[in-house]
């Protein structure tokens, strides 16, 4: 996690971690009105740190900010620029990025007024998130109580922090019950995504994955998609139901943090012969290979420090 000496750049200039505070009043703790991004910085093959996708990442924080009405005070080549320094500045050369665009203090009711907006980058050594065994072994995974948002009631598509209550409330459910990680199920009940994933399924040869229609567009979900097609393998785009991910041959779920994490169990019930993922596998090789910069066919897709 975040190390004390290490420096958070904010508003425009580099301070030590202890003073990136906010004031109590700051709007968006108050009413959840904030949007973040989260970024991953690899140590490629030859020894060089790259950022993977970042002027992706920095375009979604810009739509994040255009869904939640946010005008970030920064132009999209300054927090690229941010996120690189950031970086530097910890001499970090792989790690998580987390830009947020925050509603600072000023009027106090729901009406966020001119209060003024900030921004803030911390950068942080993060291994895998669901733990390495994980990307190994897959995950079991349960379908939350909860359902995901409906798109007219807090939308889906901008990552906006209070959307992550939702998240929140899923991934805590399950994990008390002793799975690794939920599934979210749409408001018509179908398969929609992981508390921070999007998630694909494999039968008979076919990859499907859930249109974007209510969902965050995930880049590591864009990533997957690029590889299967250059690959020639079919993919679809299409709205299935979790009977339909019971008697998937293979599942997984895509996400900066996650990667490509297999699923190996669904409520209770082993997809496929729960031990082996020769799709998942593939395309799981294919994308470490493109962040660590071995696959010179994808290159445009680092940024190297
Ligand atoms: N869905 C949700 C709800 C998420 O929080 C994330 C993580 N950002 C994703 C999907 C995956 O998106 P990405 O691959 O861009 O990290």
């Amino acid at each position: 996690m975040v190390q004390r000496e290490e420096k958070i750049w904010m508003d425009g200039k580099f301070i030590p971690w202890g003073e990136a505070n906010v004031h109590i009043l700051t709007h968006s703790l108050h009413y959840g009105l904030a949007v973040f991004e989260g970024i991953r910085c690899y140590l490629c093959h030859d020894g060089r740190p790259a950022v993977f996708r970042l002027g992706r990442h920095v375009e979604r924080l810009f739509d994040s900010a255009q869904i939640g009405d946010i005008k970030i005070p920064f132009s999209k080549r300054e927090i690229q620029e941010a996120c690189k320094e950031t970086l530097r500045m910890n001499q970090l050369k792989e790690g998580y990025i987390r830009p947020i665009v925050f509603i600072s203090d000023g009027v106090r009711g729901v009406y966020p007024g001119d209060n003024p907006i900030r921004v803030g980058i911390a950068t942080w050594t993060w291994g895998a998130y669901l733990g390495e065994e994980a990307l190994e072994k897959g995950i079991r995974v349960k379908i939350s109580s909860y359902t995901r948002h409906h798109v007219n009631v807090m939308m889906t598509k901008g990552k906006i922090c209070g959307n992550y209550v939702n998240s929140v409330l899923a991934k805590r459910e399950v994990i008390k019950m002793g799975y690794d990680e939920a599934l979210i199920l749409d408001t018509e009940g179908y398969v929609s995504e992981g508390s921070g994933e999007n998630v694909f399924m494999v039968k008979n040869g076919v990859l499907k994955t859930t249109p974007l229609t209510s969902i965050l567009p995930g880049i590591t979900r864009d990533s997957v998609i690029h590889i299967a097609r250059d690959k020639g393998m079919n993919l679809v785009e299409e709205r299935f139901t979790r009977d339909e991910l019971y008697t998937a041959d293979e599942a997984f779920f895509t996400g900066t943090a996650a990667e490509v994490t297999p699923i190996r169990e669904i409520d209770d019930r082993k997809i496929g012969d729960g031990k082996r993922y020769p799709v998942t596998r593939e395309i799981q090789t294919t994308f470490f290979d493109i962040v660590k910069g071995k696959n010179p066919a994808y290159i445009e897709w680092l940024d190297y420090l």
